[in-house]
């Protein structure tokens, strides 16, 4: 496993060298930890190269914050015994809060990204934006109501939004697919509400940030993950930090163009990935299918009611056999592989995680991704990176929103305040 420092955080400004350094030295020190119980000091100094006194000096932090504890002695080689340690995931609890297009999705979560309680609402993306951020404090008010002893110890909220953010300023800038949802500072509503630090993300980074903590991208330090749903977004992790670009613009992969005649995107251009392959598309095909007379199930599913067919209804029909709707998950399954083979290409990701939706399709769009993937990427059956489902199903990206919790809090500045806000009685 690789704990190199990457270089861009070296190179973020002198002021904070320091003090991002030792950020650094701390994730690097607890990634190890995480990884194996009852290491001690000496071995983590070996295995991630940082010299004894910054293992101890960065240790201290961890057991101060009560994220590391000590288990008791290992066997002396000679001098003084060592103690030993392990991650105690159970210190302090993580917020997520997941905005969808239909439903909002609050978790929380210990510091393994095991679920603690969880509230789920429905939504009319149509109701306008306050009736929307009422739903999503209520559905975080219930989660934190259900999570018993675990609540008076949440340290902090993510939040999971689709569409354009601000991270700095707390902002969700502009999210598609809900009407008059624009410059909304939902960090700073939910730091009113609950009187807790809050950071926004986009809903598909959230999700590469918790895949790449908790779930299929962990232990790997270059990761794309794609969420796939209504819209398609892609998140992105090289060298284990998420890539964000400019503005946070990075991951539209939904926007690339896979066919310059296609139809147009509401984006304005034609034939975008998204267009081709994401659950609108799937849906509508479905229905010029079924309203042009051809044979199968998918209208039975619906009672006869065209107007009520989705993407989850045509992966129900594929599922029991429907040879159409099982040639249109593949279809989408054909495109998102050629958006996919491209983002390879460009990025050489160790592993690809897919979530969101359509991705519940399962085996059937896998097995299409995996093929189209493998017939147009450039590299060979050994580079080619493994393509897996999320783990988590819908609460991906609420689960990522508390990733980004713990990622934020693990700054030096904030843990010591941990330690000092979660355990008054102790001296750090
Ligand atoms: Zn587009």
């Amino acid at each position: 496993m690789e704990h190199s420092i990457p270089p861009s955080l070296l190179a973020k400004g002198k002021a904070n060298d320091t003090r991002i350094l030792k950020s650094i030295n701390v994730l690097a020190a607890l990634k190890v930890i995480r990884s194996t119980s009852g290491l001690s000091r000496a071995d983590i100094a070996r295995t991630t190269g940082l010299t004894p006194a910054t293992v101890s000096s960065v240790v201290s932090i961890l057991v101060s914050a009560g994220i590391v504890r000590e288990t008791g002695y290992g066997e002396s080689s000679g001098g003084r015994p060592p103690l030993l340690l392990e991650f105690n995931p159970d210190a302090f609890y993580i917020a997520g809060v997941d905005l969808g297009v239909s439903k909002v999705i609050t978790v929380v979560t210990n510091l393994e990204g095991e679920v603690v309680s969880r509230a789920r609402l429905e939504i009319d993306a149509h109701a306008g934006p306050e009736a929307i951020i009422s739903r999503l404090l209520d559905a975080t008010h219930a989660a934190f109501a259900d999570a018993g002893d675990a609540a008076a110890k949440i340290a902090g909220i993510g939040l999971s939004v689709p569409g354009l953010i601000d991270a700095e300023r707390g902002l969700s800038v502009f999210a598609p697919n809900i009407p008059g949802w624009a410059s909304i500072h939902i960090a700073q509503r939910f730091r009113d509400e609950f009187g807790l630090p809050c950071w926004v993300e986009n809903d598909a980074r959230a999700m590469a940030i918790g895949e790449a903590m908790f779930g299929a991208g962990r232990g790997y330090q270059n990761i794309l993950c794609v969420n796939v749903g209504r819209g398609i977004g892609a998140g992105i992790i090289v060298n284990g930090e998420i890539y964000r670009g400019k503005q946070s613009g990075a991951g539209e992969l939904g926007h690339m163009t896979v066919d310059p005649n296609g139809p147009m995107c509401p984006c304005g251009n034609h034939g975008c990935l998204e267009v081709m392959a994401a659950g609108p598309s799937i849906a509508a095909a479905a229905i010029r299918a079924v309203s042009s007379g051809a044979s199968t199930s998918i209208r039975e599913l619906t009672g006869g009611r065209i107007e009520e067919i989705t993407a989850e209804v045509v992966s129900e029909a594929a599922d029991q056999g429907d040879t159409l709707a099982q040639g249109l998950i593949r279809e989408s399954g054909r495109y998102l592989g050629i958006g996919i083979a491209n983002a390879v290409n460009l990025l050489s990701p160790e592993i690809v995680v897919i979530g969101g939706g359509v991705a519940r399709a399962g085996d059937i769009l896998f097995d299409e991704v995996r093929k189209t993937v493998q017939r147009r990427a450039f590299t060979t059956m050994v580079n080619l990176p493994p393509i897996v489902p999320s783990a988590r199903g819908e609460d991906a990206s609420s689960i990522g929103a508390a990733a980004l919790v713990f990622e934020e809090m693990l700054t030096v500045g904030r843990i010591a305040d941990l330690g000092r806000q979660l355990r008054p009685t102790k001296q750090l």
